[in-house]
């Protein structure tokens, strides 16, 4: 059994027992209302996991721009969206001047437990290397760029990239182009083990599928599983860690909850930095350092995309079960129409839902709001599983994960050569 599914089934034992129920989803345990939330606070609670309904991007951009950690969106049984994620008594003041009402959620950790299959820095890039060795025809490494810690000397740190397609570099250099990226965020471990399977599956069915031929054939394939490597490192102690480690800003020790310093590396690309989300505060969760890309990993990404222009990027992310395309700092629609109608067909594929990414909550300094405002690259964003998997699903569930997330990943593949195509075979 997976310790989630236990530590779940311990719980739910435990509540039966007492008599009680479990009135949440499998992975949410009890759900309390605020009433219990503020007992919780006066008893000398400091943060609590909490869910709310909510109604309007407005109203999440709020408690984002109040510091609230949002963890990610869900739908209850009656399909109105709610949120997860950690709540400060101050932060829960400014969901009641909204009149949003805050469920308390006492059996969600703020903890992860990071199920040991799940591959680390150190065993991501093994495979990678064992990747290129076997493959030396179609795969290479890349070293990118440097962690934070690297450039500090505290730890040795790269960032990887795998290049997959057939041919020379310069050959490849003449062929269309798609990035996938995983672990922006240290704790969403789920999006850099899918990046790591999918180079596997890719280097592992050449010449076996004719889907994948085709894709190694004709395309510039580039993986970069883990963009936060410092992060990753600490995710894997179990902290619910989501920035990078860079405390030279100020904000604490890192690594004690959500709070401490550290920049949100997809808060500090240069567009619509400086006025639309993000926060100042170097201990907010979503804290965009001091100046647009002031971070070694947000330098490596931007100096590849410059370098290679893919058509499209596919950054995942964890969680919310959602297909995001730009822009993410305004409600504006982007002009290129194929954003939404390829954002539409991804979201078919994976069964997740679509949308504009501010519709989620209006935040500036992200990659694809560069990629696409500066560079009118095609970027997407894919927010893999759902509130009951939290950032710590158990490594079972990467084979539904797979399944959702396949099928777009090669559709992206496919068109990359022609992407108008979107609009006409609709
Ligand atoms: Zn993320």
């Amino acid at each position: 059994m997976e310790k989630t599914a236990l530590k779940v089934a311990l719980v739910a034992l435990t509540l039966v027992s007492l008599g009680c129920s479990l009135d949440g989803a499998s992975g949410i345990g009890r759900v309390r209302n605020e009433k219990d939330l503020l007992a919780a606070f006066a008893s000398g609670l400091k943060i609590a996991p909490v869910s709310l309904h909510y109604a309007t991007s407005a109203q999440l951009t709020r408690l984002d721009k109040a510091g609230m950690d949002i963890w990610g969106v869900g739908r209850d049984e009656k399909k109105n969206k709610l949120a997860y994620g950690t709540m400060t008594p101050s932060q829960l003041k400014v969901a009641q001047e909204m009149g949003l009402s805050v469920n308390y959620l006492p059996d969600v950790k703020l903890e992860n437990t990071v199920d040991s299959r799940y591959h680390d820095y150190q065993e991501t890039l093994a495979e990678m290397k064992g990747f290129a060795q076997k493959y030396p025809q179609i795969a290479r490494l890349v070293d990118i760029g440097d962690s934070w810690e690297k450039t500090q000397k505290k730890a040795d740190r790269d960032i990887w990239a795998l290049r997959i397609g057939k041919g020379g570099n310069s050959s490849l250099d003449q062929k269309p182009s798609v990035l996938f990226l995983g672990e922006h965020h240290a704790r969403e471990i789920a999006s850099s083990e899918f990046v790591l399977m999918l180079a596997k599956h890719l280097v592992e069915s050449y010449e076996k599928d004719s889907e994948v031929n085709n894709a190694i054939e004709g395309r510039d394939i580039w993986l970069v599983p883990m963009v936060n490597p410092d992060g990753l490192e600490v995710a894997f102690k179990g902290s619910d860690w989501r920035k990078n480690t860079n405390t030279s800003y100020g904000g604490g020790p890192i690594g004690n909850g959500p709070s401490g310093g550290g920049v949100d590396i997809n808060r500090n690309y240069g567009f619509s930095w400086d006025n639309s989300g993000g926060s100042t505060l170097p201990s907010d969760p979503i804290f965009r350092g001091p100046k647009v890309f002031s971070e070694p990993e947000t330098i490596a990404i931007r100096d590849l995309v410059l370098r290679r222009k893919p058509i499209f990027l596919m950054s995942y992310h964890s969680y919310s079960n959602l297909i995001l395309w730009p822009w993410g700092y305004t409600s504006e629609p982007p002009k290129d129409k194929r954003l939404p109608a390829i954002g539409k067909k991804l979201a078919a594929l994976s069964g997740y839902e679509a949308e504009q990414s501010c519709e989620l909550y209006v935040h500036g300094g992200i990659l694809n709001d560069w990629a696409y405002g500066e560079l009118n690259l095609l970027p997407f964003t894919t927010e893999i599983g759902g509130p009951e998997d939290g950032f710590d699903p158990p490594y079972s569930r990467m084979d539904a994960f797979w399944k959702e997330n396949l099928p777009g990943a090669m559709y992206l593949l496919k068109i990359a050569d022609n992407p108008d195509q979107v609009l006409s075979t609709r």
